[in-house]
């Protein structure tokens, strides 16, 4: 290397300019004794936020940014992910109020996941009735004695059912590990997606138009120990996994991907992004594998409000393949804090987790698509 005379100077107003800004520190600041700990330079003291408990760990934000109201959406919006025990829809002035609601906020139609087969499923039907033109009702599966030998044909038989009732989808179908069947059965004997009891059902909501809303795994530090390294809030400890009798998370992918190949004819919604919004890259792989996969971002919005960015090339890039839903009961503020997410470029947006968001500014041909295009294009919209 050849010598700078510049070198030694230049060190030289670097160690006067060094002392000049130390001298002018306050006490604290000042090198602390060798046994302090100390990080990026800050002095670790003990004091009353050591005390904290997570759990009530709500800082007040400073932050002065802009604040976009949005009381409805963008474009007329189809919900495609809403439960009615969520929702709390017991009685048809339930309904009626959440017409409202949905007239107040800009959402044209609601896609119910009923939860029910048989009459639970026809009481539904009912209680929706007046407002059908608003709603489509999705039937669940009869997952009762699976080991049954005349069970691949009894719920097949059952989604044909409730289809002549009115059921236009099935789902949520939910397997987080144990399987999808109803009782709790020893690991060999649990039915997940891709098992061929299954396969007669998948083929009739095929046959039938019938798209099927899948939960798979759940998001993946559920299957992390719970404690200092956890990457969700307490509030999610509920679903943790880790060290239960149950598929590990990768168990469950590989077992969504044998079931898209195993029945290319049917339509699969994989809800929450898949439980794989935390990887995009690999998501999108998955959606390139299997043109009969479609998304929701149902409860997801943590996870695209912590990545605006790569959130919003990756719905880009997938316009016609990702659904609007929300999965989150019914209030106002809950829609629009969605549209606020979507719509706007937002910063430091609270969410209910402990990162905050950021809006994704959606160009319009996107919102569109994610709103409403996909759906209507992609449902089932016979009238029912
Ligand atoms: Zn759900």
């Amino acid at each position: 290397m050849i010598p700078n005379p510049l070198i030694p100077l230049l060190a030289a107003v670097l160690s006067t300019a060094a002392v000049l800004v130390m001298s002018a520190q306050p006490a604290s600041a000042q090198a602390p004794p060798a046994e302090v700990e100390t990080r990026f330079g800050i002095r670790i003291v003990p004091g009353p936020m050591d005390s904290i408990l997570l759990k009530d760990y709500k800082p007040e934000v400073s932050l002065v940014v802009p604040k976009t109201e949005l009381s409805k959406a963008r474009f007329p919006v189809i919900d495609a992910h809403t439960h009615n025990w969520m929702s709390r829809i017991i009685t048809p002035e339930d309904v009626d109020a959440w017409v409202r609601t949905m007239d107040e906020v800009g959402v044209e139609h609601t896609v119910v996941f009923t939860g029910s087969i048989g009459e639970g499923f026809a009481k539904q039907v009912e209680l929706f009735g007046k407002h059908k033109h608003r709603f489509q009702l999705w039937c669940s599966l009869d997952t009762e004695n699976v080991n049954d030998p005349g069970y691949p044909q009894r719920v097949a038989a059952e989604v044909e059912r409730c289809y002549q009732m009115g059921a236009r989808g099935i789902g949520e179908i939910t397997d987080k590990g144990s399987g999808i069947q109803r009782e709790a059965l020893p690991r060999k004997e649990r039915m997940h997606f891709d098992d061929p009891r299954l396969d007669l059902a998948w083929r009739t909501c095929a046959r039938l138009n019938m798209p099927v809303n899948m939960h798979i795994a759940d998001h993946p530090s559920s299957w992390q120990p719970l404690g200092p390294y956890q990457e969700r809030s307490p509030d999610f400890q509920g679903f943790n996994q880790y060290g239960k009798d149950v598929l590990s998370y990768q168990e469950l992918l590989a077992s969504r991907d044998r079931l898209l190949q195993r029945h290319p004819e049917t339509i699969f919604i994989a809800c929450h992004l898949s439980n794989e919004g935390n990887h995009l890259a690999s998501l999108g792989k998955v959606l390139d594998r299997f043109p009969n996969l479609y998304l929701d971002i149902s409860a997801r919005d943590y996870e695209v409000g912590r990545q605006p960015r790569t959130a919003a090339a990756f719905l880009t890039k997938y316009h016609d393949r990702v659904l609007f839903g929300t999965d989150m009961e019914r209030e106002p503020s809950m829609y629009r804090g969605w549209w606020r997410l979507l719509e706007t470029a937002d910063e430091f947006i609270p969410g209910r987790i402990w990162w905050p968001y950021y809006g994704l500014e959606l160009p319009a041909p996107v919102l569109e698509a994610l709103y409403r295009g996909n759906a209507k294009r992609l449902l089932n919209w016979s009238p029912w």
